[in-house]
């Protein structure tokens, strides 16, 4: 497990390609076809089996997906979530004792009007993908992205989670699975047509003026991301799924890993790369593809004919400084390159994250926009009161330079910027007596710390969709109605206790 020795012989293993007198290191028999790292070389057969072995270890090891289940696998049409859908086609397929036991279903997010692709492109791209499904024999959906810009505001809240995470609840549920002889049920789910998707124009161009209100290329997909799983997220609710599972790679989420630090997500970290995120409560989502890279996922769909179809994103053909998620990537790329077991340490170091408990015990309000617990009212030495310091310190830049730096800023939740447009009673206090001219616009005080950078870099936030402006008026008006009633509310009884 020396991983300097790794780095050190990796340039002479890379150029050793697998060639007939190669063994494959598991059977010890037949010729390596495959090589994943140095010195892992297999045979077609063993690469099989050891590739469909990882995938059931990781729900084996999490235990999070319920026999009987309905799991909602979202599919972009690139290889990561196309090689997901293949192994839970092997999974289903398996004899009784090593059969995964939930119900899948697919979902496709047809992302085309947001990059701009004709409706001819677009027509085909879903054509193309609803062939992959139909072979499948799952229930499928293919759901515009114009129509997140109908979502209720329900979306944007924490559902109450289920019961069922308690521990020994997962052996209970297989034990009454088994009884029950429910193994049946698994292939009954009927596949059913869903109609052509029918997408008003006037939709598609709200859509392309939303994401286009993005001055930068990092905010603009931050904002298609956020906008992506908030409909994710709806859909299974909405036909009744518990999980969905995302197609990240070890590959994909080294970089999210990356970018989210550099993005001041370091909060919502555990959320946003680990197994399992569970932000939204009742819809959980699970990442069961996170110990693959992606050579090995391009490996395996290239040898055993696991079909993906290409869709542009917004980063296709952009260059690599572009933006914050594009220059990380090409950056992990490189790194992949020359020193192959640097991506996997980093990658590694996700598993090892825990959202922060202090926020998620608060039980307060969440972010407006990626609904994880408000990281703005942490802790004076946080990314965010830096940010506040400085804020303060550019503009109170005047001649009169000698002056003290200003003590750091109360968390934002006490101050006037959870006041609609009322300027607060502290006044006098320090906290506004400087940010006159400038005060935070009051849906920023919603969010979480990154989403704020986001919306800071959209050339106005009335672009955004309705069930976002509509659940930012009602949390707005809570706040400003609860400061207004403050004096007549009794003190925090643990106190006096
Ligand atoms: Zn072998
Ligand atoms: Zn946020």
């Amino acid at each position: 497990m020396c991983q300097v020795e790794e780095e050190y012989h990796g340039p002479l293993q890379r150029e050793e390609l697998p060639s007939v007198s190669k063994q494959c290191m598991k059977c010890k028999e037949a010729g390596a076809a495959v090589v994943i790292r140095a010195g892992d070389a297999y045979c077609r057969g063993c690469f099989k089996e050891y590739f469909i072995h990882k995938f059931r270890a990781m729900l084996g090891k999490n235990r999070l997906i319920f026999p009987g289940e309905k799991v909602l696998l979202a599919v972009s049409g690139g290889p990561s979530s196309c090689s997901m859908l293949s192994q839970v086609q092997e999974g289903l397929s398996q004899n009784a004792h090593k059969k995964l036991r939930f119900l899948p279903g697919i979902v496709y997010i047809d992302e085309g009007g947001a990059v701009g692709q004709s409706v001819e492109d677009r027509r085909r791209t879903v054509d193309q993908l609803q062939a992959v499904f139909r072979a499948t024999g799952f229930p499928f959906l293919v759901v515009p992205l114009e129509q997140v810009l109908d979502l209720p505001s329900s979306v944007v809240l924490s559902a109450p989670g289920a019961p069922e995470w308690k521990a020994g609840a997962y052996k209970a549920a297989v034990d009454h699975f088994l009884l029950s002889d429910g193994s049946s049920g698994v292939t009954a789910q009927q596949q059913q047509e869903t109609p052509p998707l029918e997408v008003q124009e006037a939709h598609t161009h709200s859509l392309q003026r939303l994401l286009g209100s993005a001055r930068t290329l990092t905010a603009r997909e931050e904002l298609l991301n956020t906008l992506r799983q908030h409909l994710l997220v709806h859909t299974a609710r909405s036909a009744g799924y518990s999980k969905v599972m995302l197609g990240d790679s070890c590959t994909r989420l080294a970089v999210k890993l990356l970018s989210s630090i550099s993005l001041g997500r370091g909060a919502q970290l555990a959320h946003d790369t680990g197994f399992s995120d569970s932000r939204y409560g009742d819809i959980i989502l699970v990442r069961p593809m996170r110990d693959y890279s992606a050579k090995e996922i391009a490996y395996y769909n290239r040898m055993f004919s696991v079909p993906s179809v290409f869709t542009a994103g917004l980063e296709t053909k952009t260059a690599d400084k572009s933006s914050i998620q594009r220059l990380t990537e090409s950056f992990v790329t490189k790194l992949q390159a020359d020193f192959p077991s640097t991506v996997s340490t980093i990658y590694r170091t996700s598993e090892k994250l825990q959202s922060c408990k202090s926020l998620a015990s608060a039980g307060g309000d969440r972010c407006l926009l990626c609904v994880c617990a408000l990281d703005t009212a942490a802790e004076n030495a946080s990314a965010f009161s830096a940010t506040l310091i400085s804020e303060q310190l550019s503009q109170t830049q005047s001649p009169e330079q000698s002056r003290p730096a200003p003590e750091a800023p109360p968390p934002a939740s006490q101050c006037c910027s959870a006041v609609g447009g009322e300027a607060c009673g502290n006044r006098g206090g320090g906290c506004c007596s400087s940010a006159e001219a400038s005060e935070p616009p009051p849906l920023r005080s919603l969010l979480c710390y990154s989403c704020q950078l986001t919306i800071k870099d959209l050339s106005s936030e009335e672009v955004l969709p309705h069930y976002i402006l509509s659940e930012a008026q009602r949390r707005l008006r809570r706040s400003q109605l609860r400061e207004e009633i403050r004096d007549f509310l009794l003190e925090d009884e643990a106190d006096e206790g």
